[in-house]
Order: structure tokens, then C-alpha cells, then sequence
């Protein structure tokens, strides 16, 4: 999944976008809000975090200037010092939650998540396929009693495609929503990432998972549907 974070203070949007990543999220960061309405206008993200106090335009700015422009994305604003008008005037154009700083990571996270599955329509904290199940919380995955082990990128790589089987996924839409701004789009990474992940779920399995669409992209499901 991947987030546009808005925050001027480099420390602090250098810490959240840490934190974010170790979470499996791919992050880009704008510490403009004319930057941001430029990303958020061109990468489909699956959540924006925005600062309310931005210099030049401001967060609420921001937020309505992408509801104006369709952008559905859902927003969480970070308000400074709860100021009740903030988190009006946010809601008021087209933010979906708000986050008083300063906050604990943990809610942050939490919040994320919320948002996240609010963006996709899928309240589950568990994705599941045949035998095949993520736990989003606890960021494991299992294929019947036996764990498997996954990386970050491969986590957010089966979340995607979980989360759409057994409906096809592009590789540009994977590019999107599992890596950030400095993805080369020159290089194999989509299929290396994918090989690993197809040699964890379906090595040493008579029913695989994970299927190419040649030239296209992939699809996690049963064969035959
Ligand atoms: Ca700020």
C-alpha cells in the first residue's frame, strides 16, 4: 500500500516515513502543499497523511483543492494542538480522520490501517484464499498451519493481490501500490519480488496461487476460475 506523507518538519516526516516503512507501506514524501497536490494528483495513493500547517498552502487547502480534482484517496489531516476549527474546517473539505499532534505511532499506525481498508471497502483484518490467509495486523502470513515468513515488500505485494483475487493485477498497479517515487520502472523488480513471493506460497504445492497474465500482470487464485 502505498501513502503520500505531508509534513514540512524533515525530522518528523523522516521518522514517520521510517516508521511507515518498517510497516510495509511505501511512502513518498511532499513537504509542500503544492507538492503534494502535484503527487496526489498523479500517483493513485492508498492514503495521504497531511500536515494541517504546511508553508505556503495549508493542509485543508490541500485536501479540498484534491477532493475538487476527484482525487479519492482517503486523508488523515494531523492537526496542531487540537484546535477544534482545524479539525472542523479539515472534515469540512473532505478529510476523512484526524490526528491531534502530537500523537503516539502506534495510534498512527492504527489509523492507517483504518483508512486503508476504508479505501479499499474491505474491513478485513485478515485476507484470506483457499488455504491462503494474511493476518494485516499481526503482518503474517499462513498457507494452512505452516507460516511463511515474508519481507515487507512481499507483504504488501500478497496484500495487493489478496485483496483483488482472484481478479487480475497490473504490473503498473503493482508498481504503484507497493513502491514509492524512486522506483525504477526500467528495472525486473515486479517479477523478482513476485518469483520470491510465488517460491514461499506455492513451492512444493500441487495447488498454486499465484499466476502470470503474460505481458500483463498476475492474479492470485485457483486455476480454473
Ligand atoms: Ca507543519
Amino acid at each position: 500500500m502505498r501513502i503520500l506523507l505531508v509534513e514540512d518538519e524533515r525530522k518528523v516526516a523522516s521518522f514517520l516515513a521510517r516508521a511507515l516503512r518498517e510497516n510495509t507501506y511505501a511512502v513518498d514524501v511532499a513537504e509542500t502543499g503544492e507538492k503534494a497536490l502535484e503527487l496526489g494528483t498523479d500517483v493513485p495513493y492508498d492514503a495521504i497523511l497531511l500536515d494541517v500547517r504546511l508553508p505556503g498552502m495549508s493542509g485543508t487547502e490541500v485536501c479540498r483543492e484534491l477532493r475538487q480534482r476527484g482525487i479519492e484517496a482517503p486523508v488523515l489531516m494531523l492537526t496542531a494542538r487540537g484546535l477544534v476549527e482545524q479539525k472542523v474546517e479539515g472534515l469540512d473539505a473532505g478529510a476523512d480522520d484526524y490526528l491531534t499532534k502530537p500523537f503516539v505511532l502506534t495510534e498512527l499506525l492504527a489509523r492507517v490501517r483504518a483508512l486503508v481498508r476504508r479505501g479499499f471497502h474491505s474491513g478485513n483484518a485478515r485476507l484470506r484464499y483457499g488455504d491462503l490467509e494474511l493476518d494485516r495486523h499481526r503482518r503474517r502470513a499462513n498457507r494452512g498451519k505452516e507460516v511463511i515468513p515474508l519481507t515487507s515488500k512481499e507483504f504488501a505485494l500478497l496484500e495487493l493481490l489478496l485483496l483483488r483475487a482472484p481478479e487480475l493485477v497490473t504490473r503498473s498497479e503493482i508498481v504503484e501500490h507497493v513502491w514509492d517515487c524512486h522506483f525504477d520502472s526500467e528495472t525486473n523488480l515486479v517479477e523478482v519480488y513476485v518469483n520470491r513471493l510465488r517460491q514461499k506460497i506455492d513451492h512444493d504445492r500441487p495447488a498454486k496461487l499465484i499466476h502470470t497474465i503474460r505481458g500483463v500482470g498476475y492474479r492470485l487464485g485457483a486455476l480454473e476460475s
